[in-house]
């Protein structure tokens, strides 16, 4: 163990730029080094990411190890499970955080193969056990319905955090850091996959990822045209349009609006959940909501007992009043 030392954050880079997810976890790093009296680090893979390396310093890093290399244009498994094995060899950090996203959901079990650890995927919480020292990794289990929290007997101890769990620290352009630059030291002929093609997903209005407020509409919504109804009030609010299962599966929605265990994960600030249950499996999906606001004719229905509030009623009759009232406020 007093090998290891510190801890050491993957940042993901998309369109040039540090995601929103790399971030939340040099926010979340930085306390947990703190805590742990050691240095925060950051790694940079890509191609052209080397001026990224200030911004990780602005957002928490002591030191940023930078990995700039043509082979790495694109995230391909074999070369990114390389070099960042490579770093975490040269770094030997205690803790190894990445994002609960395709990238790190790829990454991050093989890299702890790799290196012969352990990795708790989905954490929502993260925090240094005061007497043990050791990461105290909190993640939703039982589609949600529970709350386990994991050590790990095994360095480095990773973890991979869900989207919007985190807290990014506020950017500080005067900090100072260290840019170490890595060699990636990759044999083309090794990585066996080559992305082809890459095909944006066409979503109108905001993706419902980076939502801070979201409408979803339950089987209780009835068909397409009750969606309209709610991609108006979600235009107003300036928020995505999400679904429960049943409006994905009947093809009222496109799949790619499904909330909950197979579907989306999401944790806006506002959660405007409209004629569904709140079934475990959708719960899933949104419980890391900041608020619930639960409309649903059935005072008994389990959305509430997660919901801030709720009003009990006919949406048919409440979104259209809730519209106007949002259309009013907006004016006036
Ligand atoms: C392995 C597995 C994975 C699953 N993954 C997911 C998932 O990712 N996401 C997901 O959502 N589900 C998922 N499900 C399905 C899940 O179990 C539920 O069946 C589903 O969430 C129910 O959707 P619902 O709440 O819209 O429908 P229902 O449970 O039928 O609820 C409809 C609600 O609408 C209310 N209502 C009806 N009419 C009105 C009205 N006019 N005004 C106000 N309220 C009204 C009713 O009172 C009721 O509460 C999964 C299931 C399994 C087994």
């Amino acid at each position: 163990m007093s090998d290891y030392k510190g801890v050491m954050i993957y940042c993901e880079v998309a369109e040039g730029k540090l995601v929103a997810i790399a971030t939340e976890l040099l926010g979340c790093g930085r306390k947990l080094a703190d805590d742990l009296g050691e240095e925060l680090c950051a790694v940079l893979a890509g191609s052209g990411v080397s001026g990224l390396a200030q911004e990780a310093i602005a957002f928490g890093a002591d030191k940023v190890y930078v990995v700039d290399d043509a082979l790495l244009k694109e995230y391909e498994t074999d070369s990114y499970v390389s070099v960042i094995e490579k770093v975490a060899r040269q770094v030997m950090p205690q803790i190894i955080l990445m994002g609960q996203t395709n990238t790190g959901r790829d990454l991050a079990p093989r890299l702890a193969f790799r290196l012969e650890t352990a990795v708790t995927l989905d954490c929502v919480e993260l925090a240094i056990d005061p007497d043990s020292k050791l990461l105290q990794m909190t993640k939703p289990v039982y589609g949600g319905n529970a709350r386990a929290i994991f050590a790990s007997e095994s360095y480095p101890q990773m973890a991979t955090v869900r989207v919007k769990a985190m807290t990014p620290l506020e950017r500080d352009d005067s900090r100072k850091g260290e840019v170490i630059s890595v060699e990636a030291g990759l044999d083309a002929s090794a990585i066996r996959t080559k992305v082809l093609e890459t095909v944006v997903e066409e979503v109108e209005g905001i993706k419902l990822e980076d939502a801070n407020i979201i409408v979803t509409g339950g089987r209780g919504i009835g068909g397409p045209e009750g969606f309209e109804d709610l991609a108006q009030l979600a235009k107003l609010l300036k928020a995505a349009v999400g679904a429960s299962r049943p409006p994905c599966d009947n093809g009222w929605v496109p799949d790619t609006m499904q909330v909950g265990l197979t579907g989306r994960i999401v944790s806006p600030d506002l959660y405007i959940a409209v004629a569904l249950s709140g079934s475990s499996q959708h719960l899933a999906g949104c419980s890391g909501s900041k608020s619930i606001v639960a409309i649903n004719r059935d005072p008994e229905a389990n959305i509430f007992k997660e919901a801030s509030y709720g009003v009990v009623g006919d949406w048919k009759k409440i979104i259209p009043a809730f519209t106007e009232k949002v259309k009013e406020l907006l004016a006036g």
